[in-house]
């Protein structure tokens, strides 16, 4: 199988060395045949060849890997996105049609949290909503009528609010069985009101599943109050976006969020970090690499899901695991948790535990 690394800007290059150092250790352990090709992105990608992202590199993607390992990318140091500076991610998740943006959000009882007994996972559409990958769809998404006025444009569809809600409840079906759907249907009568048309029309095909409809600012402040009473939320492209967030720093931190981008009909997914390109700690070797590693496994465990291969879930929940165990060690914890390791030192605690395991 072959896997498509993209370390980016910022702390990526750091945080994607300490993963792909954890994942061959995972490779060697389960004899998964992987292979590792990287590719340039971000800042390299734009002083190489004019633009942040090729299409060419996106096309291969798609057509000659398996999986994809995304780095972060800085929105800081760019000229104005009309000079080739392409919203990475948006690139993948549009250009690869990964509609799924799959964000787990868990406390652990070991690590410092705001949100005891929390385990939920997101369900985030992404590929409509507010954000326009403004290189695919000119002057879709945002316009200025006058230099006093701008407006941004939601595009919310059918077809897209029925396949994220279908997967929400699904992924349900393995879990406890409850999906809430987060709306403001209350205001936004029709893009919010389709979404919800949606998502009780796939209700009727999931009966064993309880459903609740939450309107979003409620749920944020239902969220901090009741962490625990969730258990997949599926919501659009922008609030799953701030709601995640949320989530993730209730849990402990947003340096420990895995995520993946995936498609179901395609089988394509993107591994992701949750968290930005953290500009003011970049090259200093200090972030957490957890989200990334984390992001890896959640790739192999649903590669492995959706190919029936068992050796790839396996793969995917041993290196959870062993993450788990480096983080339940203080003397393994990197500075953000309250810890002093580095982001490659920290790599090597878990390639180290799943070898030994
Ligand atoms: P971007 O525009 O790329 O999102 P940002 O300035 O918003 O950059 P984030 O990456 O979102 O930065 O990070 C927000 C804060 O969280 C920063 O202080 C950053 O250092 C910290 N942070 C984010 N990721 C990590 C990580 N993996 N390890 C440690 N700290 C992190
Ligand atoms: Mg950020």
């Amino acid at each position: 199988m072959r896997i498509m690394t993209l370390p980016c800007d910022g702390i990526g290059p750091e945080i994607m060395a300490a993963t792909l150092e954890v994942v061959e250790a995972a490779n060697k352990k389960f004899d998964l045949g992987l292979s590792f090709h990287e590719e340039e992105s971000g800042f390299t990608s734009l002083k190489n060849h004019g633009i942040t992202l090729r299409e060419d590199v996106l096309t291969r993607a798609r057509t000659e890997f398996d999986g994809v390992i995304l780095g972060t990318q800085s929105h800081m140091d760019y000229p104005p996105v009309a000079e080739g500076g392409r919203n990475v991610s948006a690139g993948f998740r549009i250009g690869l049609d990964l509609y799924a943006n799959v964000r787990p959000a868990r406390s652990r009882d070991f690590l410092p949290n705001k949100a005891s007994g929390m385990d939920l996972v997101i369900m985030r559409e992404a590929t409509e909503g507010f954000y326009p990958d403004r290189n695919m769809f000119k002057g879709v998404g945002e316009m200025m009528p006058d230099p006093d006025m701008a407006l941004s444009v939601r595009k919310i569809t059918r077809h897209g609010s029925m396949r994220i809600c279908r997967e929400a409840f699904k992924l349900a079906m393995q879990r406890k069985k409850k999906v809430a759907a987060i709306h403001k249907a209350n205001s936004f009568l029709m893009t919010d009101g389709l979404f919800l048309e949606c998502f009780r029309e796939v209700a009727k095909e999931f009966p064993e599943v309880q459903t609740e409809e939450l309107i979003v600012d409620a749920f944020a402040a239902l969220l901090v109050r009741k962490p625990q009473a969730y258990d997949v939320v599926v919501a659009t492209n922008f609030y799953g976006d701030i709601l995640s967030d949320l989530a993730s720093e209730l849990s402990g931190s947003l340096g420990l969020a895995g995520s993946i981008n995936a498609n179901a009909e395609t089988g394509l997914c993107c591994a992701q970090a949750q968290h930005g390109s953290a500009p003011d700690i970049a090259g200093k070797n200090v972030a957490n690499p957890t989200s990334l590693i984390l992001s890896a496994a959640m790739m192999l465990t649903w590669l492995g899901e959706q190919r029936g291969v068992q050796k790839l879930m396996d793969a995917g929940n041993a290196i959870a695991a062993a993450v788990d165990k480096a983080l339940d060690d203080p003397a393994k914890r990197t500075r953000d948790i309250g810890g002093s390791v580095n982001t490659d030192q920290f790599g090597r605690f878990v390639a180290e535990a799943i070898s030994a395991a």
